[in-house]
């Protein structure tokens, strides 16, 4: 696919004021600092369409971004950061939770992983609540570059291990990427216009 218009929409913490329009949805969420602002830039090949930050936990929204004019790609608040506190913490859960549980337009859910980390609990819940509420998802690894390329597959077995003592079948769908050097935009891209096509 290639990015020809990226648009910012709107911003809101309320889930019944996202668009009205019918476009297919792709979500992407993960702890603060996972490199999520970065990887939208880099996939949508713009500097400072998601803002990235020194402060994580700041951007408490849901951002709905237009691409090509027929999908959104939704910026999600980053989770698990402990600066945050307890009452913001609560808010941004009811209306995240609202987002994934009622948005009839979200078709794909991203769940960022640095790939350099062991699965991280919070995480391993935020997934297992994917599968309990039925949103499909895939697991995007970012940060790849700063781990040698040998060792990118044994870093993504040790996370299949994880995913499987929890009770996961089998390995979601899932992809490598490095914001720096524009590793798997393509095959994100990719899978998006497939699913797009569906
Ligand atoms: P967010 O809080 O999840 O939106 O994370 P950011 O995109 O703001 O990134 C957090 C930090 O990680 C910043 O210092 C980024 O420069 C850095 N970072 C993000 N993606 C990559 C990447 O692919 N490679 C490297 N080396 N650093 C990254």
């Amino acid at each position: 696919m290639k990015i020809n218009t990226a648009e910012f929409i709107i911003s809101n913490s309320d889930a019944s004021k996202c668009p009205k329009e019918p476009l297919p949805e792709y979500a992407f969420i993960g702890r603060s600092n996972v490199g999520k602002s970065s990887l939208i830039n880099m996939l949508t090949n713009h500097k400072n369409l998601a803002k990235t930050s020194g402060r994580p936990g700041k951007t408490q929204l849901i951002n709905h971004f237009k691409i090509n004019s027929n999908w959104f790609l939704v910026d999600l608040p980053g989770y698990g950061y402990a600066r945050v506190s307890k009452k913001t913490k609560d808010v941004f859960q009811q209306f995240i939770t609202d987002y994934f549980e009622k948005r009839e337009q979200l078709v794909c859910a991203f769940v960022l992983i640095d790939i350099r980390l062991e699965a991280q609990k919070i995480d391993l819940d935020f997934i297992n609540y994917l599968g309990e509420i039925e949103v499909p998802f895939c697991l995007i690894f970012t940060k790849a570059d700063k781990i040698s390329r040998g060792k990118i597959d044994a870093h993504v077995a040790a996370y299949r291990k994880a995913l499987l003592a929890n009770n996961w079948e089998e390995m979601p769908q899932h992809f490598v990427t490095s914001s720096l050097e524009s590793t798997g935009r393509d095959e994100l891209l990719a899978f998006i216009d497939d699913v797009n096509a569906q």
